[in-house]
């Protein structure tokens, strides 16, 4: 009883909040909104369901008008003062400076481990490890910067790894490689210094296998781990020529460094940011949702809409979230690891 009760008192609510709105609604200043290029209308960092050249009703004040080009993947923003019906045009010069996001891409020659068939070594060569490297910053150039409409400018440091890692075994079929290996010989992995540490390693050598039920792993909560970075590792399956899988990954499933980087971000920390993200999938994970959503493999659509704030909300109509090119402007782990 005590439940249909405030059921029928949101209602209520509901009606008048709605009435109140459609009056305002009809005197609201038209602005009509174009830009150099075709592209999809923000509205203080929301994104509307409009495309340019639009005409849409804005409350009197100050707002945040920006435009996503389709093309250049370009994000334009004026901060405009609406008292009245106005046209705004945005062009290049309406481009912000990106917000610099710092990754330490670490290449690892040898890991070491208890395997099925007892203690053996993984290892990758220089030219291996090179080609791992260039899977990366083509995914940089292709995904994380332009799905962030080139709100995010990366900085990518590499070190490459002789010193022979060892394997952390959870349970008896997980082989990890732990924050803690990096940090003891990387002591530069702490708070402040990278948005985001990738560590890549070889799951299989020979006879030698540290094969388990995953691909790739992040570490989802970075403000509340030690180094306050996001931690992301590729256990790679390279097999007879690392290229041929690298080009097999990129025709067909090419999204594994975005997709990792995002748990970095996109389950608590962009949450805490005060953005409004997507809700968990089924597994507790908000980068798992994707199918909730209706979006299918390999989730390229996914990840872009994910960025950029236009995953279409299941409930409220007409309303998006992700995380958007404002919240890219105005955050990185790397400044809030030194704020708290
Ligand atoms: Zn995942």
């Amino acid at each position: 009883m005590k439940n249909l009760l405030l059921v029928l008192f949101l209602i209520s609510i509901g009606l008048q909040a709605c009435d109140s709105k459609s009056e305002k609604e009809a005197s609201l200043p038209i602005v009509r909104i174009d830009a150099v290029e075709k592209g999809f209308i923000y509205l203080d960092g929301q994104y509307t369901g409009y495309s340019t050249p639009a005409d849409m009703k804005v409350s009197p004040g100050e707002h945040v008008i920006g435009v996503a080009t389709n093309e250049s993947k370009q994000y334009l923003r004026k901060v405009v003062t609406v008292d009245q019906s106005a046209e705004i045009n945005l062009s290049l010069n309406d481009k912000p400076e990106p917000k610099v996001w710092k990754a330490l891409w670490l290449g690892i020659h040898e890991v070491t481990g208890s395997s099925v068939n007892g203690r053996c070594q993984s290892s990758f060569s220089k030219e291996e490890l090179d080609a791992g490297f260039n899977f990366f910053q083509w995914s940089i150039r292709n995904q994380f910067e332009p799905f962030s409409y080139n709100t995010t400018k990366w900085e990518v440091e590499r070190k490459d790894i002789s010193t022979p890692i060892e394997l952390h075994k959870a349970g008896n079929t997980w082989f990890t490689l732990e924050p803690e290996s990096i940090t003891a010989l990387l002591p530069e992995v702490q708070p402040g210094n990278y948005d985001a540490v990738f560590v890549f390693w070889r799951e299989s050598d020979g006879d030698c296998s540290f094969k388990s039920s995953y691909f790739g792993l992040a570490w989802t909560d970075p403000m509340n781990d030690p180094i306050k970075t996001g931690y992301v590792t590729i256990k790679f399956d390279a097999g007879d020529d690392i290229n041929n899988n690298i080009n097999w990954y990129k025709e067909n499933d090419p999204g594994v460094w975005v997709h990792e980087w995002l748990h970095t971000v996109g389950e608590n920390y962009f949450q805490d940011c005060g953005v409004q993200m997507p809700e968990k999938g089924g597994d507790g994970l908000v980068l798992h949702a994707a199918e909730k959503y209706n979006y299918t493999y390999p989730w390229m659509d996914w990840y872009a809409d994910f960025m950029s704030g236009r995953v279409k909300n299941l409930v409220a109509p007409n309303t998006y979230c992700g995380i958007g090119p404002e919240a890219f402007l105005k955050y990185t782990v790397r400044e809030s690891a030194l704020k708290k």
